[in-house]
């Protein structure tokens, strides 16, 4: 999406009227995966920052929550959505109208305590997952300097603990990296952790990701079954 887009009125899966925005310039991340969809990270941070688009940005939604008739707002920018401070000022335009909100972040700050109050605040929060050791996490998210693996998945875990919306895991599948039976049984480890309330499972499918990451139709299937056997036997 554009820097500072809102999107315009599609119809979700539950029948939901939706929009997307955006509320970064361009991409904010702790993390810089060799398979992100929006390329290189242009600012590698876990800071807030303060964008002059903001005031415009606010203004333009509340008109467009005035205007039309939305049931959710997903809050799916190019980046890492808790990198602009005014998130609690989305939400609270966004829950003005009575609308619910969605939010997608890569998980990691998910226990801190100044984002936690925010994404409590969301009716439906994505955490995203694509490797299961320490090892290929350092070489295909290429997080901050002093990030592991072990603190993303207990802080998802953690911040689950007490979040009464509904958690989503985003899993990203990735040829090699990802994709073996051992990966299945640490994915499944994992998700008895995080206990997330549904999953959604994926492979890059960009062009130029698809060849080095993809994983073919099939395979993914069979992943997708397996990995939603784990929750259901955790509920
Ligand atoms: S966490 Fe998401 S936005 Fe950030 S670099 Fe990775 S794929 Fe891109």
């Amino acid at each position: 999406m554009k820097a500072f887009s809102i999107g315009k009125v599609y119809v979700n899966e539950n029948m939901d009227r939706v929009i997307d925005i955006n509320p970064l310039p361009e991409n904010y991340c702790s993390f810089d995966c060799v398979f992100c969809p929006f390329g290189r990270t242009q600012v590698k941070t876990d800071q807030t920052f303060d964008f002059k688009e903001m005031e415009t940005f606010l203004c333009n939604l509340e008109e467009r929550l005035k205007d039309k008739a939305i049931d959710l707002v997903f809050i799916n920018p190019d980046g890492e959505s808790l990198a602009n401070d005014r998130m609690l000022d989305v939400i609270r335009v966004i829950k003005k109208y009575a609308v619910k909100v969605k939010i997608i972040s890569n998980g990691y700050l998910f226990n801190r305590e100044e984002y936690k109050e925010i994404l409590n605040l969301c009716d439906e929060v994505i955490g995203e997952l694509a490797v299961t050791s320490e090892e290929n996490f350092q070489k295909t998210q290429r997080p901050l300097r002093g990030y592991t693996f072990e603190e993303y998945v207990s802080n998802m875990e953690n911040f689950n603990k007490q979040y009464k919306g509904k958690f989503i895991l985003d899993v990203t599948i990735l040829k090699n990296y990802s994709d073996s039976n051992e990966n299945m049984e640490r994915f499944k480890e994992i998700i008895k952790r995080i206990k997330p309330d549904e999953i959604i499972v994926q492979t890059p499918e960009d062009d130029h990701l698809k060849e080095a990451f993809g994983i073919d139709a099939a395979r993914l299937k069979e992943i997708e079954k397996q990995l939603n056997l784990a929750i259901a036997i955790e509920e």
